[in-house]
């Protein structure tokens, strides 16, 4: 197709019929600036479309459409709401009487005497046995909407003609205020006729035949105006199969480009690392832990840069996994550096890994906040003329500018707020890449690794160490709370440890007000006596280290914190855990910090503590108000009653999944690979699959999309993710 035949899709909304200022700024608020926008924004649903019926031919208990002007309106207010009356007249001047109870008084703002409404309801009696209304669904007429009254088969579509198949659907679109469904409608019909005949389809035919998608003009039709369900989920089908395949043959090119372009040294393993290993820890490894050190060796010894996902649930033992990886590097030569998100996590790496390797000649080096200049910079030197083997810390390593002498393995611990976009940029003094092995106790769902984190490999530690103790979980209400800290406190007095958890609702303080207040009604209180610390984001390093080795030694036997002590710390005397204002966290989130009991010989505790039910995050604002007020007031303790009686990691991320959406769950919001249009990795999680399975063929077929019939799609592919995915010139 030529540029100039192809220019209506470009046309400025406005130049469509009928699009005043007025409705041409309601439409940007949608997003919508051009012609094309307007083909490509979907409805949201369908609804059958409700037969159309004058006043007195309504029929009981049907839902039905008629319409009338606004002949008589009152309101009286009760301490519940308003209740209202109307009477709706029709130009045969039959009348309708409507109901509404209990309704916020601004619902009745746009009620005024002689104004036409479209309404849909199902009819129901009054106490007389007369026809009446409740709550219909009201659509306003303006003076100004020129509707064909006279035919009243038009009335109930405006802007779509009375199809020549009564049953077609009603689509529903996402409407921005002042705007309503039949002037979109009414855009509609205008460029459905000719519009989509002009985008070109990205699918060759055998493709598309291939694949069960409608050629593009028919999806665009059918996915507006679809005949019946199976029509709209065909051609919804097309557009979400689409959007899939674009990101699916994006990841796949990343794949492709990143096996081409970069190296990596290829690590031997050394025979007899798992035997090594197993010399130096007092238990057997699982059978999933020798599983994943395999899959790992192997990846080291090849000589592109692995970049490998390992998700374990907290307690499933990883750090040892990791362990395996940095001594195939360090046996060989080459230097592995482990970063953890917090100072807490890595000092308790730094100390395992002393220990383990204490035997063989390796240099472990911290680099850590707060060392001193002097110190900073003998352990820049060991880095680089490579004295130091091992280097642990948090990620403030890669904006230090560190030089390596022969960095072979980057260990990222506990991440699970970023994509892979970001591979460290780090000097490793190789001139190639390092092997890239990040961690994750967050369970990620499926549809996710296919996405968002699509371009990495993953091994999955699926099986805890034998004898774990089990956890009990209580939601604790206000009511029981007494109970609760009587029973923590016993707990205590018998030897264990526990820790109190509040979250952080105030980002700037880093937690420090609530976690002292919260220690001060502990200590003035139920855990009155005890030995308590305290353990928060504005600590110095040392400070937190101190703490931390006295919470070890049983110095402390009450450890208050904000979620610092989320990820990693393993302190096995530790059974008790309660969580204030447990609603204000994930679910996943509470199952990591849940993690950090349970690792001993004792069974563990879990308190997760209600709080003020105000200080739960705000759903949707804007909201209907039935449906805002509809809302259980038990919710918080419903969605903590779920985390209580599950203890499967995969299963509770699922949950805040659904409830909360992937960019909440994994802080992946910002790089957009998975904001789509139409397609939902929850919901169309075959269709996902299936993309991902064809984009695979195609790439191996045509790595570059250098075909021609693969022109259109690639170039779709840059378009979307080429800067996302840092895909340069392709092919
Ligand atoms: P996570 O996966 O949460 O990082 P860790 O690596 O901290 O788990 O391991 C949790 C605890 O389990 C540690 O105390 C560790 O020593 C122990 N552990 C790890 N693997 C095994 C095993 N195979 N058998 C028994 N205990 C193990
Ligand atoms: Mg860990």
């Amino acid at each position: 197709m030529t540029p100039e035949s192809r220019a209506p899709l470009f046309a400025p909304i406005r130049s469509l019929p009928g699009v005043t200022p007025e409705r041409e700024r309601q439409l940007e608020r949608l997003g919508l600036a051009r012609a094309s926008d307007l083909l490509f924004f979907f409805p949201r649903d369908y609804r059958p479309r409700p037969r159309f019926t004058r006043i007195a031919d309504l029929e009981f208990d049907v839902e039905q459409m008629t319409y009338g002007r606004l002949a008589e309106f009152r309101t009286s207010n009760f301490s519940r709401g308003a209740v209202a009356n109307a009477v709706f007249e029709d130009d045969a001047g039959d009348r309708l009487r409507a109901v509404w109870f209990n309704m916020p008084s601004w619902m009745f703002r746009q009620f005024q005497l002689d104004r036409r409404a479209l309404i849909t309801a199902k009819p129901g009696k009054d106490k007389r046995g007369r026809l009446q209304i409740s709550h219909p669904a009201l659509v306003w007429l303006d003076d100004d909407d020129d509707l064909p009254f006279d035919g009243v088969e038009n009335v109930a579509t405006p802007a779509l003609e009375a199809p020549p198949e009564d049953d077609t659907l009603f689509p529903v679109y996402p409407l921005t205020e002042g705007l309503k469904q039949y002037q979109i409608h009414r855009l509609m019909k205008e460029i459905l006729e000719t519009l989509p005949d002009l985008v070109d389809d990205v699918f060759p035919d055998e493709y598309r035949e291939a694949h069960n998608l409608l050629p593009i003009a028919e999806a665009l039709r059918k996915i507006h105006l679809p005949k019946d369900e199976a029509e709209a989920e065909l051609a919804r089908r097309r557009f979400i199969y689409q959007e899939f395949l674009l990101l699916q043959l994006a990841l796949a090119i990343r794949r492709q480009q990143h096996e081409v372009n970069l190296q990596a040294p290829a690590i031997r393993p050394a025979e007899d690392i798992l035997l090594r290993l197993r010399r130096l820890v007092p238990y057997e490894l699982t059978g999933a832990q020798t599983r994943v050190i395999r899959e790992i060796t192997a990846d080291m010894t090849r000589p592109v840069p692995m970049n490998r996902l390992l998700q374990g649930d907290v307690g499933s033992g990883k750090t040892i996994v990791a362990a395996a990886a940095i001594l195939q590097a360090v046996a060989e030569g080459y230097q592995a550096v482990i970063m953890a998100p917090t100072e807490i996590l890595a000092r308790q790496h730094l100390r395992f890994l002393t220990r383990l390797f204490e035997s063989m000649p390796i240099e472990i080096v911290p680099f850590l906040g707060g060392q001193k200049p002097k110190t900073r910079q003998e352990i820049l030197e060991k880095i680089e003329s490579g004295a130091a083997s091992i280097v642990v810390g948090t990620q403030a390593i890669i904006y230090a500018n560190v030089r390596f002498r022969k960095l072979g393995l980057v260990v990222i611990d506990e991440q699970h707020k970023f994509g892979v976009r970001q591979r460290a940029q780090l000097k490793t003094g190789t001139g190639a890449d390092p092997h890239y092995l990040v961690m994750t106790a967050t369970p990620i769902p499926r549809s996710m690794t296919m996405t968002v984190f699509g371009d990495l490999d993953i091994s999955i530690l699926d099986q805890l160490p034998p004898g774990r103790q089990p956890i009990r979980t209580y939601v604790v209400t206000q009511e029981k709370k007494e109970r609760w800290w009587a029973f923590f406190r016993r707990k205590i007095e018998e030897g264990r440890q526990g820790y109190v958890v509040v979250p952080r609702v105030d980002e700037t303080d880093e937690g420090l007000k609530d976690v002292e207040s919260v220690f001060g009604e502990l200590s003035a209180g139920p855990l009155a006596g005890l030995r308590l610390g305290i353990v928060h984001g504005r600590m110095t390093p040392e400070e937190k280290d101190r703490i931390m080795a006295d919470f070890r030694s049983r110095e402390i036997e009450v450890l208050i914190a904000t979620s610092v002590i989320e990820v990693g710390v393993d302190v096995p005397n530790a059974t008790l855990i309660s969580i204030e204002n447990a609603n204000m966290f994930g679910l996943a989130q509470l199952h990591q910090l849940r993690g950090r009991i349970g690792r001993g010989k004792y069974p563990g505790f879990c308190g997760v503590l209600l709080g003020d039910e105000t200080e739960e995050a705000p759903l949707g604002q804007g909201t209907l108000p039935a449906i805002a007020s509809g809302r259980p007031r038990n919710a918080p303790e419903a969605r903590l009653k779920i985390f209580a009686d599950s203890s499967d990691g995969f299963f509770l991320a699922e949950k805040d999944f659904e409830m909360r959406g992937p960019g909440d769950l994994f802080g992946t919001e910002q790089h957009g690979l998975c904001r789509f249009h139409i397609a939902d990795i929850l919901r169309d999680r075959k269709i996902l699959e299936e993309a991902r399975a064809d984009a695979a063929l195609m790439i191996r077929s045509d790595p570059g999309l250098a075909a021609d019939n693969h022109r259109l799609l690639r170039d779709q592919v840059l378009r979307r993710y080429g800067l996302a995915l840092n895909l340069g010139d392709v092919g």
